[in-house]
C-alpha cells in the first residue's frame, strides 16, 4: 500500500488465483489445466513463427484466428473477438457492457474474478444464491437491471445449466447482455455458441486455456452478435491495439486446425473424470455430477481443509475455498489416469492414519 494509490485502489481486493509451483514432481491438480501437452502442430507452428515473423508486429484485428475460430463454429469473423485470456476478454465485458449504477446479477457461487471486475468498474451487483445441490435458479436471473453473467458449466460447482434454461434467462432479459463464460464448455455437453444467431444479447466467452492445453499462451475469445464485438473492439484499441502476440495467434490456429487432437485429449479428460467421480464414490465422497475438467468433491471421513493440508504435505495440490457452502468440499482437477491413481492412493493412506 502507498500513500500514492487513489482511494479506490486502496480498497480494491485482487483476485489471487491458485498456486503455482514450478517443481515437477509436484502433482498440481488447483488451477484446471490440461495435463496433456499442446498438439505437437501447435509447436511446430509456433515455432516457425518465432523463427520467421517475430521482428513484425501481429495483425491488431487478429483475422486469421477470428476467421479460423469462425470456421470450427460456423461464425463470422465479425462475430468473433480474440484477447489474452479469457480474464482479459472478461475484464473488457466487463467494461463495455456493463454500467454503474445499474446492477447486474451473478451466483453467489461461481468464478472469484467476478467481483474482482465488478469492484474494478464499480458496479452494483446482486449475488443470485444457488439452490441447495448448487444448481443455478435460472428464473432468479430474469429482468436483470443491468446485466447476467455466469459461468457454464459453473466453476467451481461443475455444474451445466441446459440450454433450454440459458435461453429463458435471454429471453427475460432482452435490453442486457448475458454473458456465459464457457471455460469448460469442451467437457460439458452443448455450447450456447449454437444461440447466438437467435440471440442479439448473448455473449459467449471461451478460452484456449483448458481443453486445448494453452493455459501459457493467453488466449480466450468471446462470439456474439457482431454489434457486441464492435464495443469489445473499440474497447480494446483504446487499452492496447495489439492485445494478442503473433506466436499466441500461431499456436492458437493451429489448435483450431488440429481437431483431431483436441477430440482426442478431451475425450480423454472426461473418461478419467468419470472414472475417478466413481472412485471417490467408492471412498465416501459426495462428488458433484461434474461436466468440466475438475470435480467438486465433499469426504465423508475427513475434513476438506484437512485433507488439502495433508495432500499437499503428500505432494499433490488440489484446490480448497475457505468460503461459506464451500467448507466442506475440495476442488480437484482431473489429470492423467496415473495422476488420478497417485492421488487416490495418496487419499487411501491419509484417509486410514
Ligand atoms: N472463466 C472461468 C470460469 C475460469 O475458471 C477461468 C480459469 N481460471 C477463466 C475464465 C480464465 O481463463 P483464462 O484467462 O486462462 O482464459
Amino acid at each position: 500500500m502507498s500513500k500514492f494509490w487513489n482511494p479506490f485502489i486502496k480498497q480494491l481486493e485482487p483476485y489471487i488465483p491458485g498456486e503455482q509451483l514450478d517443481d515437477p514432481s509436484i502433482i498440481k491438480l488447483n488451477t484446471n489445466e490440461n495435463p496433456f501437452p499442446p498438439s505437437p502442430k501447435v509447436l511446430a507452428a509456433i515455432e516457425e513463427e518465432a523463427e520467421k515473423n517475430l521482428r513484425l508486429y501481429p495483425s491488431p484485428t487478429v483475422d486469421e484466428l477470428r476467421e479460423e475460430i469462425g470456421s470450427f463454429y460456423g461464425l463470422k469473423k465479425e462475430q468473433i473477438f480474440v484477447g489474452n485470456g479469457s480474464d482479459e476478454v472478461l475484464a473488457l465485458s466487463f467494461m463495455t457492457f456493463f454500467e454503474p449504477g445499474k446492477t447486474i446479477k451473478y451466483p453467489d457461487i461461481t468464478y472469484s474474478f467476478y467481483p474482482v471486475y465488478a469492484q474494478l468498474y464499480q458496479l452494483d451487483v446482486e449475488e443470485v444464491t444457488l439452490e441447495d445441490g448448487f444448481t443455478i435458479p435460472y428464473e432468479s436471473f430474469f429482468h436483470s437491471e443491468g446485466g447476467v453473467i455466469f459461468p457454464n458449466p459453473n466453476a467451481p460447482t461443475s455444474l451445466y445449466l441446459e440450454l433450454e434454461a440459458v435461453e429463458e434467462i435471454l429471453k427475460n432479459n432482452p435490453d442486457q447482455v448475458v454473458i456465459i463464460d464457457e471455460a469448460y464448455i469442451d467437457f460439458a455437453k452443448k455450447s450456447a455458441v449454437s444461440l447466438i444467431d437467435n440471440y442479439s444479447n448473448l455473449l459467449v466467452v471461451q478460452t484456449l486455456s483448458k481443453s486445448r492445453s494453452l493455459a501459457g499462451l493467453r488466449v480466450g475469445m468471446a462470439m456474439g452478435h457482431p454489434d457486441l464485438i464492435e464495443g469489445l473492439m473499440r474497447v480494446k484499441d483504446s487499452f492496447n491495439s495489439y492485445t494478442i502476440d503473433r506466436l499466441a495467434i500461431a499456436g492458437a490456429v493451429e489448435a483450431f486446425r488440429d481437431a483431431a487432437y483436441f477430440e482426442k485429449t478431451r475425450q480423454k479428460i472426461i473418461a478419467t473424470r468419470e472414472d475417478f467421480r466413481q472412485e471417490l464414490e467408492k471412498r465416501r465422497f459426495y462428488v458433484l455430477p461434474s461436466q468440466a475438467n475438475f470435480v467438486l468433491a465433499s469426504p465423508a471421513d475427513i475434513e476438506a481443509e484437512k485433507l488439502f493440508i495433508e495432500l499437499k504435505q503428500a505432494g499433490f495440490l488440489i484446490r480448497y475455498f475457505n468460503k461459506p457452502k464451500l467448507e466442506n468440499y475440495v476442488r480437484i482437477s482431473i489429470g492423467t489416469k496415473e495422476q488420478m491413481t497417485k492421488l487416490l492412493h495418496a487419499i487411501d493412506r491419509i484417509t486410514k492414519e
